[in-house]
């Protein structure tokens, strides 16, 4: 038996990055791109019917669009830069519009609507959208027909509910995916895509703070007696209740993984040797009495040493867990 970590340590680029930011900086560069060529389009329409300070107006939004699609695809964390950029040009092009074109401007409303959902949080997009709104409302009354002021305030409103509740809906089933993506199925701990960034971020924070951190390592005895005796279904149950005892015995602050199987990774923060090799022993003793746990465990305990690296750092929790095998199991070694 030992301890496989080998595959965790190669997957620091599978390791989720917020997905809701990606799919913003996709969506914002994709309809950056869109929106900058056909206001070039539009830009050749003006200067032909003789509007050539909107057609100049046409090509600068154009350009600060090619410019936030063009940042988009170099850096996906450029949004705020694009955001900053993008929202007082739109306001600024889409207000030069009114002034030249009138009523006929408001066609350009929806999609900008549309783009603002696409560009801000949920919450910015609303505040931003209702300010916008708000201005073309003031805008257009008076100005325009009443029938068609209604129409188009009306709308408005619609696309905003429409937008508004479908991103809602995209960004609930993000978070849904991200936390399953990183949770294990069976027993509700974290899985081992977030181990080695978790530990990265460990060792970073040692090396500003230099709080202690200790690693358990931590595999159940002849598991795959239980297996064989009480089937697969009486193991799932002791691993289900298995992670419920990890995570009563254990602090919020401290990460719990399930590294496969029935093996597991406590990632113990602001605590050292002595200390974890102290919860270890208690685990070990609440394991004998814990209803539903027929079974036994044995655990590798290694704080980290300064300067050392993640893997070597994982390679000494192991090697103590088979330490603690070798001599006989349920027992820690440190
Ligand atoms: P040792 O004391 O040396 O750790 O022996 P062991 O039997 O616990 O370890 P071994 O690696 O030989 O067997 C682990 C078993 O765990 C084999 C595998 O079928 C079982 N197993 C792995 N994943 C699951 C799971 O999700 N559910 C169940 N019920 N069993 C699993
Ligand atoms: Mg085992
Ligand atoms: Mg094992």
């Amino acid at each position: 038996m030992r301890f496989d970590f080998s595959a965790v340590l190669l997957e620091d680029n599978d390791y989720p990055i917020d997905s809701g930011q990606c799919f913003r900086a996709n969506t914002t560069r994709i309809s950056a791109a869109v929106i900058a060529v056909v206001l070039l389009l539009g830009a050749f329409v003006n200067f032909r019917n003789g509007h050539a300070a909107m057609g100049v107006v046409a090509i600068w939004v154009a350009t600060v669009c090619g410019y936030a699609a063009w940042l988009l695809a170099k850096d996906r964390s450029a949004m705020k830069t694009v955001r900053f950029i993008l929202v007082p040009t739109l306001f600024i092009g889409i207000g030069f519009a009114f002034h030249v074109h009138g009523v006929l401007a408001a066609f350009w409303l929806y999609p900008v609507i549309t783009f603002f959902y696409l560009l801000l949080a949920l919450r910015q997009a609303v505040v931003t959208n209702a300010i916008f709104m708000g201005a073309v409302a003031f805008v257009f009354f008076g100005d325009v027909d009443f029938q068609v002021f209604i129409r188009i305030i009306a709308a408005m409103v619609v696309m905003n509910l429409f937008v508004a509740s479908f991103i809602a809906i995209i960004e609930k089933q993000q978070e849904q995916l991200k936390g399953a993506a990183i949770t294990d199925a069976l027993t509700g701990l974290l899985n081992r895509m977030t181990l080695s960034q978790s530990l990265d971020d460990s060792v970073q924070q040692n090396h500003r703070s230099q709080i202690p951190m200790t690693i358990l390592a931590v595999d159940l005895d002849h598991f795959k007696k239980i297996n064989d005796e009480h089937g697969h279904d009486g193991g799932d149950r002791v691993l289900r209740n298995f992670a419920e005892l990890l995570k009563k015995r254990f602090r919020c602050t401290d990460k719990i993984f399930r590294n496969g199987g029935e093996e597991f990774l406590v990632l113990l923060f602001d605590t050292g040797r002595s200390g974890a090799v102290a919860i270890a022993e208690n685990l070990l003793k609440d394991l004998h009495s814990y209803p539903g746990l027929i079974t036994t465990a044995s655990i590798g305990v290694a704080e980290y040493t300064k300067g050392e690296q993640r893997d070597d750092w994982i390679k000494r929790a192991d090697d103590r867990l088979y330490e603690a095998k070798r001599t006989g199991r349920n027992r820690v070694v440190s």
